[in-house]
């Protein structure tokens, strides 16, 4: 069941020498379809009535230059070109990729050097060990992300999860902790100012690629990190933060994770408090990442988005059927929602039976099978790197991005595929969701107050010189406590309160 299948099938509208296209390539929002090229430019214009030769002339000239500008895109000599810049050989693919490069900021969505950095270094980086301009060991530093072409970086804030953990209220340094790595992935990108620019919005990310920066942005891997609070996520994204992943290996107060459906649980899917997260995300405009949350979480939030959503590192299930890739329902689900899966490198997902032999051959199969079933628009990358010790044979680190996407081209993906896949769609699909938060905010939509059911509240001291007198005689009667003393309160206290055994 898990023996990986080889996707050989091309897909529609490709592009090659000998392949004449359709326009497959390219899609809603791809900027730049702009084109310098005028050749190819052979039609046969028929005219049916006579005509003043001037307007004759004059119309054959205007649809000929109409006719190549629309058609052109879509053409094998369609390859972006600088000013002056001759037509590529297509089976250049290094020279292909190199222009889609330098004009695309090639985004990855998932990389956990600042966890390195906390593991590794305490969060100290003044001290005058770290120095990422020089070769670390690893999958990341400065040179080899330049080496990649690399456009932008999504750095994973990322804090571990606790299985034993059962009552989501327990007192928690995650939230802590998380706050240190949203401060020591700034701190670090602060101190790259001619390389890093820290961004909250794609537009800051494309005028950081013009200027020559590699952007950097901010996801947290896992709800558990907001301690399963939704005005922590609030702040989370006042803080800069923008993708929140919606568990990661443990369950947590909103989702059920495929790890615990991987371990044999059942999968119980999205919690009914983890549909006011999905409300309160879109509201926000917060990107909802769908990676490493069980099959039934998946459907359940798609169901419920009224934005789309992203996967930030996921294959596709159905070449590897381990339960963290996207099977093929999602998939199309994810096509009609206008989200992005965006393909990770981690061996294991990769090829179940010999994670071992993995390369980055694996990597085409998966991106293509995405690519193939939720369309080119909707693909991105993902790498996980410096998150796992096992990344493919030819995809060994940061610097090996644009080898993948020559294999691509050689197996037939178009310059505007490869754009996409890049950096384009995720632009799009992030400022789609930020949209959608403009627009549901301007409705009116407030931010949502509801809590997991267990949550537990602090009451006031007994002398505390209260609103209300009702709370005043509360705390006479059930002898609320002393200044110092901390008193916890059962959760009920008046508000809109869900269970949390109830899943959607
Ligand atoms: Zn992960």
């Amino acid at each position: 069941m898990a023996e990986p299948k080889t996707t050989t099938t091309r897909m529609d509208g490709l592009t090659t020498a000998d392949d004449a296209p359709t326009g497959a390539s390219g899609g809603p929002g791809m900027a730049g379809q702009e084109n310098r090229n005028d050749v190819d430019t052979a039609l046969v214009v028929h005219p049916r009535q006579r005509q003043p030769s001037w307007l004759r002339r004059w119309k054959y000239a205007l649809g000929a230059a109409g006719l190549a500008f629309l058609t052109v895109p879509f053409t094998t000599v369609g390859t972006w070109l600088l000013p002056g810049e001759a037509p590529t050989d297509l089976t250049n693919y290094a020279l292909r990729t190199k222009r889609v490069l330098e004009t695309t900021p090639l985004i990855d969505g998932h990389n956990d050097l600042p966890w390195l950095i906390r593991i590794e270094l305490q969060n100290r980086i003044y001290d005058g060990r770290f120095d990422p301009t020089q070769r670390l060991l690893g999958h990341t530093d400065i040179q080899r992300m330049r080496q990649g072409q690399m456009g932008g970086q999504f750095w994973s804030v990322y804090v571990h999860c606790d299985k034993a953990q059962k009552h989501f209220e327990d007192p928690s340094w995650i939230v802590r902790d998380t706050l240190e790595q949203i401060d020591v992935a700034k701190r670090f990108m602060a101190e790259h100012p001619d390389v890093f620019t820290y961004c909250t919005t794609p537009s800051c990310v494309r005028t950081a690629f013009k200027s020559g920066k590699i952007s950097g942005m901010l996801g947290i891997e896992g709800g558990h990190q907001l301690g399963g609070s939704i005005a922590a996520i609030r702040q989370a994204y006042d803080l800069g933060v923008r993708y929140i992943t919606t568990t990661h290996n443990c369950d947590n107060a909103w989702a059920t994770s495929a790890s615990s459906v991987a371990a044999g649980a059942e999968d119980r899917g999205l919690t009914r408090f983890g549909a006011a997260y999905v409300r309160e995300m879109n509201r926000l405009g917060m990107m909802l990442d769908l990676s490493h949350v069980s099959h039934q979480v998946m459907r359940d939030v798609l169901s419920l988005a009224r934005a789309p959503v992203i996967f930030s590192h996921s294959g596709a299930y159905a070449v590897t059927e381990h339960l963290r890739n996207v099977p093929d329902d999602v998939l199309r689900s994810v096509r009609r929602n206008g989200g992005i899966v965006m393909a990770v490198f981690v061996n294991r997902f990769l090829n179940m039976k010999d994670p071992g032999a993995v390369t980055i051959h694996d990597v085409v199969d998966h991106i293509w099978h995405l690519a193939e079933v939720a369309g080119w628009e909707h693909v991105g990358i993902g790498s996980d790197f410096s998150g796992t010790p096992h990344v493919p044979a030819g995809l060994e680190d940061v610097s090996k991005f644009p080898d993948l996407m020559e294999l691509l081209m050689a197996r037939g993906a178009t310059d505007d595929q490869i754009r996409g896949l890049a950096g384009e769609n995720l632009l799009r699909v992030w400022a789609d969701i930020e949209r959608r938060g403009q627009e549901i905010r301007a409705e009116g939509e407030k931010p949502v107050e509801e809590e997991w059911e267990g949550r537990e509240w602090h009451t006031h001291y007994r002398s505390s010189p209260y609103m209300y007198r009702e709370t005043r005689e509360r705390a006479v009667r059930e002898g609320w406590g002393v200044p110092n003393q901390f008193n916890v309160k059962g959760g009920n206290h008046g508000h809109k309160v869900v269970k949390a055994d109830e899943h959607v």
